[in-house]
Order: structure tokens, then C-alpha cells, then sequence
């Protein structure tokens, strides 16, 4: 892959999926951690194109709001028809703007596929409730009603699908939403927010407020996050990225008593016991761990393996590991392609540093491929087998590490395993059903994800997705997640001739 090519392939690309905005003299220059090249220069959106924006969305939102939800469903059905057909196109751009091997581009579009088609059934069962009245002659409802204009945060490495997860759900839910992409990947965030316009074309009928505010895209760094979560005209701000980024646009959206949705940094880990079946574990452990250059928020950071199975587990791993092909994503073939760039790549070396220091003794973690691409950062994933669960181990660090630590008694395992700031994805390796309960018992992992037998990777889309502590508490995607997109209308209605009062309360009026 040629730096001209890849130019040259992204503008393909974007005009085939229905990109409009000019693309080539932009202030924000945007470049292809495969090699490190310019594949595009768009231009920035400043705090008054913002305040445009938001204006665009509440106008949307005052007509989506009353458009019945089944309808709303309609087109996000129609959405998915458009990413069904350019699955292939819009994989490959996320390929060519995150690094992603072509899989998990093309995994990341199927994901948006399989959201959508959730909110599409969703769309008719926004349920809200009928409770039991404790005075006669009444009905108590409970009611969901839109909500208003989502922001929308994301991250550089699900550049397409974390957009889709709240895009989705907000839209059947009767919302607007105004996405702002991390500035490494502006490309994909324009990419689908063309598809989503060509849907809105094939819905039929839809009016100019619709068209230009239901759903926009800002481009531009943390200060454009910074204004999106202080305008009080956004309800809801759904921000995913580091646990940085969380602490400073928390307290801003809730000083103005707006809602969020956090999904932050992960520190997750799996524990491997005795009656773990060993070839299932492996599998596992190398996908969750170096897969997407370790850079997913799921992606397995620390390994704790019984004493007992430790002589046999580590060797194995360790072949596994010096198997891993690195190299060009697009390559079929390839399973580790390049960390986003330069500065993913220090902070890799710098918790190296650190773990030999605290005495680790650590395998791989070395550049590769930089004679050939001295602009992109190439990783060979890293062992680092850790006496004890010491500060870089405690920390994320978004880049292929693995901190391997030994256990001898579960419940220490477990208290080790949660004594970190991060609460996001967890799992154990085990045939034992006493163990396996334990772990996802209220005494268990604190995590939000608690997996068995499976990795702490891959989340399906009917879950809820999100974790405690420091990744923030927010859930996004399946089960009830809707609900924090929506607004709780609770109804009393009265149909008797009496007025009585909750409570036995008795007040008597002379009139
Ligand atoms: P990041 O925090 O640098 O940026 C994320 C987004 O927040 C970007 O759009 C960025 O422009 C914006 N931003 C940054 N600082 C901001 C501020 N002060 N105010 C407003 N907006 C701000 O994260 P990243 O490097 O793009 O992504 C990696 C991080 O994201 C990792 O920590 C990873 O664990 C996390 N992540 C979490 C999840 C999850 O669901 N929990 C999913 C993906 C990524």
C-alpha cells in the first residue's frame, strides 16, 4: 500500500458514500496510521458553526419528537439498507482512517447493521407502564416521551459503531443527534452521516428543519467536545474516551443539570483457573488482548493465572504470541495492525519502562516495520509478566500489554482483580460452576461486563454496554439502555367523583 493510494482510495471512498463536504483543504489534516499519510484535510467547525448546529437540532427535534415511533423506526430501517449495501466501502474507510484490520472494520459496519435493526423493533415497544393505585377511582402511568438533542462524543477506535449504538437508540426514541468524531477520524464520522442522509432521502416527506437537524456532525478537538457538553440546549451528552475526558465534561454537563452517558477507559482482566479449559483460554486471551492493536476499551490488559496451571498456560502463550502476524491491515492475513500514532507508541514504551522497573520481565513491546513505514507505529503486542499488580498495571494504557500476574487462592484473585480505578470488562476461564458463580455473584468481579468462558472483548449489541468507577456507570445499545435517551412522564389520573389523598391524608376544605 502506497502512500498515493491510499490518498487516492479514501476519496473514492467518500465520494461513493455520498460525502459532500470538501475534503482536500481543510485545516484539520487527516492521516492513515498505516503508514502515517495525508489522506485528507477537512475543515474545522468553530464555536458559532456549533451554536448553528445545535439551534438546527432543536428545530429537528421539535418535528421528530411528534413523528410516531414506529415511523421513526422506518428510518433507521432505511439506514441500515444504506449500510448493508456500502458495508464493504465503509469497513475499508475504517480501515484506512483507525488502523483496524479489514475484519474488524467490516465488523464494526456489521455492528451498526445489527444496532439498527435493535432499534427497529424498538421502535414499537418504547414501553412504559400501568402501576397499581393505592386510591380508588385512579390509574397511575408511567410514560416515555423524546427527550431532545443528543451530543454525541466519540472515540478514534470504534469510529463508526459507538456513533450507531446512540445514533440509533436516539433516533427511534424521537431525539435529534449532533455527533463530535475524535479528530483522528472526522472521515468516517462525514462517511455515515452521508448514508444516514440518504435514508433520510428515501423516507419521503421528511421537511427542511428534518433535513438539516436531525443529524449533524462537528468537526474539531476537545474544545469543540467542551462547548457541545456546557449548551444547556443538549439534554443529553453521551461521551465515550478516556477517563481524562470524562472528568472534565462530567461536572460541565452536570453543573448545568444535564444528563450523560459515560463509557470510559477499561482495565480489564481474566482470571484462568485450574479446571479452565487451557485451548478455549489461549484463543481468548490472544484475541481479547492483542486484537485492534489492543486498542479497544474492552481489550484484555491483565491475565491472572493459577500457580498451578502457570508452567503450562505462559510457554504456550508466549509461542502464540511470537505467531501474531503484524503488519499492513489490509493485507488479508494480517491480525495487529498499527497503533494510531506517535503518541500511543510512547505512552507504550514509557509502561514498559515502568513495568521493568517494578520488576516485570517483559516480552515483545518493540517497533517493527518502521524501515518500511517510518511515519507508522508498529507494535510486536507485549508480555509482561508482573510480580505484583503495580502502578502501570493499574493504569490504562491504550496499546497491546499484557500484565501477567499468578494467583493462589480465588477470593484474592478476584479482590486483586477489582482493585484497580477501571470497572469496565472482566472474565474467567473456568469449568468449576462454584467458581464461575462466584466471579458473577455480588461479591464477585465489580465490572460491568462479566464474562464466562469468553473474553472480556466483543460485546454483543442486545447488552447493555458500559462499566463502574471510573469508566463512568453509562450504558449504551440493548436491553433498557433506551431509557436514557427518553424523558419518564409519570401520569395520575383520576376517574372517581372523590379526591382522596395519597397517604390517608386528610384535608378538609369549607367552600
Ligand atoms: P480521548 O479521550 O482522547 O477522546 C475521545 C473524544 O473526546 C474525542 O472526540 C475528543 O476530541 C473528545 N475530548 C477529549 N478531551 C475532551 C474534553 N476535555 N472535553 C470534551 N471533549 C473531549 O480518547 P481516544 O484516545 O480517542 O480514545 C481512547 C479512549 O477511549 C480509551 O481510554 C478507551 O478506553 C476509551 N473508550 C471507551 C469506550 C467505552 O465504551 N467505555 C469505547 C471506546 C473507547
Amino acid at each position: 500500500m502506497t502512500t498515493k493510494t491510499l490518498l487516492h482510495e479514501a476519496g473514492s471512498l467518500l465520494a461513493e458514500l455520498g460525502v459532500d463536504r470538501e475534503t482536500s483543504s481543510g485545516d484539520l489534516s487527516v492521516s492513515s496510521p498505516i503508514d502515517g499519510s495525508r489522506i485528507a484535510a477537512v475543515q474545522r467547525d468553530e464555536q458559532p458553526d456549533l451554536e448553528r448546529m445545535i439551534a438546527s437540532a432543536e428545530r429537528a427535534f421539535g418535528v421528530w419528537r411528534s413523528v410516531p415511533p414506529p415511523r421513526r423506526g422506518e428510518l433507521v430501517r432505511l439506514f441500515a439498507e444504506e449500510l448493508r449495501q456500502h458495508k464493504v466501502s465503509l469497513g475499508r474507510l475504517v480501515s484506512i482512517e483507525a488502523g483496524k484490520i479489514l475484519e474488524e472494520g467490516q465488523g464494526e459496519v456489521q455492528e451498526m447493521i445489527d444496532i439498527c435493526d435493535f432499534a427497529v423493533g424498538l421502535s414499537r415497544q418504547l414501553y412504559g407502564r400501568v402501576i397499581a393505585s393505592e386510591r380508588p377511582g385512579h390509574r397511575m402511568l408511567e410514560t416515555w416521551h423524546p427527550l431532545g438533542p443528543v451530543g454525541i462524543i466519540t472515540a478514534f477506535n470504534f469510529p463508526v459503531a459507538v456513533w450507531s449504538w446512540n445514533a440509533a437508540i436516539a433516533l427511534v426514541c424521537g431525539d435529534s443527534v449532533l455527533w463530535k468524531p475524535s479528530d483522528k477520524t472526522p472521515l468516517c464520522a462525514l462517511a455515515c452521516n452521508a448514508l444516514l442522509a440518504r435514508a433520510l432521502d428515501r423516507f419521503g416527506g421528511a421537511s427542511e428543519d428534518l433535513r438539516e437537524g436531525l443529524s449533524q456532525v462537528a468537526i474539531g478537538g476537545p474544545e469543540l467536545g467542551q462547548a457541545l457538553a456546557a449548551d444547556r440546549r443538549v439534554p443529553l451528552v453521551s461521551a465515550t474516551g478516556s477517563t481524562r475526558m470524562g472528568g472534565v465534561v462530567a461536572p460541565v454537563v452536570a453543573q448545568r443539570f444535564g444528563r450523560t452517558i459515560l463509557e470510559l477507559g477499561g482495565n480489564n482482566g481474566m482470571i484462568v483457573t485450574p479446571s479452565a479449559d487451557l485451548d478455549l483460554a489461549l484463543r481468548a486471551i490472544l484475541f481479547a488482548a492483542v486484537g485492534t492493536a489492543g486498542q479497544r476499551c474492552t481489550s484484555l490488559r491483565r491475565l491472572f493465572v493459577h500457580d498451578s496451571i502457570a508452567e503450562t498456560l505462559l510457554p504456550r502463550l508466549q509461542r502464540a504470541y511470537a505467531q501474531v502476524r503484524i503488519g499492513d491491515p489490509l493485507e488479508p492475513g494480517t491480525l495487529v495492525g498499527p497503533l494510531i500514532g506517535e503518541n500511543a507508541f510512547a505512552a507504550m514504551q514509557q509502561a514498559l519502562g515502568e513495568a521493568r522497573v517494578e520488576g516485570g520481565e517483559v516480552f515483545g513491546g518493540e517497533r517493527v516495520l518502521a524501515e518500511r513505514w517510518p511515519e507508522a507505529y508498529y507494535v510486536r503486542p507485549a508480555l509482561a509478566l508482573m510480580p505484583a499488580q503495580s502502578a502501570p498495571v493499574r493504569r490504562e494504557t491504550f496499546a497491546p500489554i499484557l500484565y501477567v500476574m499468578r494467583y493462589r487462592d480465588l477470593a484474592e484473585a478476584i479482590a486483586t482483580h477489582n482493585a484497580v480505578p477501571q470497572g469496565l470488562a472482566s472474565s474467567i476461564f473456568t469449568t468449576d460452576l462454584r467458581e464461575a458463580e462466584l466471579f458473577t455473584a455480588a461479591d464477585g468481579s465489580d465490572c460491568g461486563i462479566v464474562n464466562v468462558n469468553i473474553g472480556p472483548s466483543g460485546a454483543e449489541i442486545g447488552d447493555a454496554f458500559g462499566g463502574e468507577k471510573e469508566t463512568g456507570g453509562g450504558r449504551e445499545a440493548g436491553s433498557d439502555s433506551w431509557k436514557a435517551y427518553m424523558r419518564r412522564m409519570t401520569t395520575t389520573i383520576n376517574y372517581s367523583r372523590d379526591l382522596p389523598l395519597s397517604q390517608g391524608i386528610r384535608f378538609a376544605v369549607d367552600a
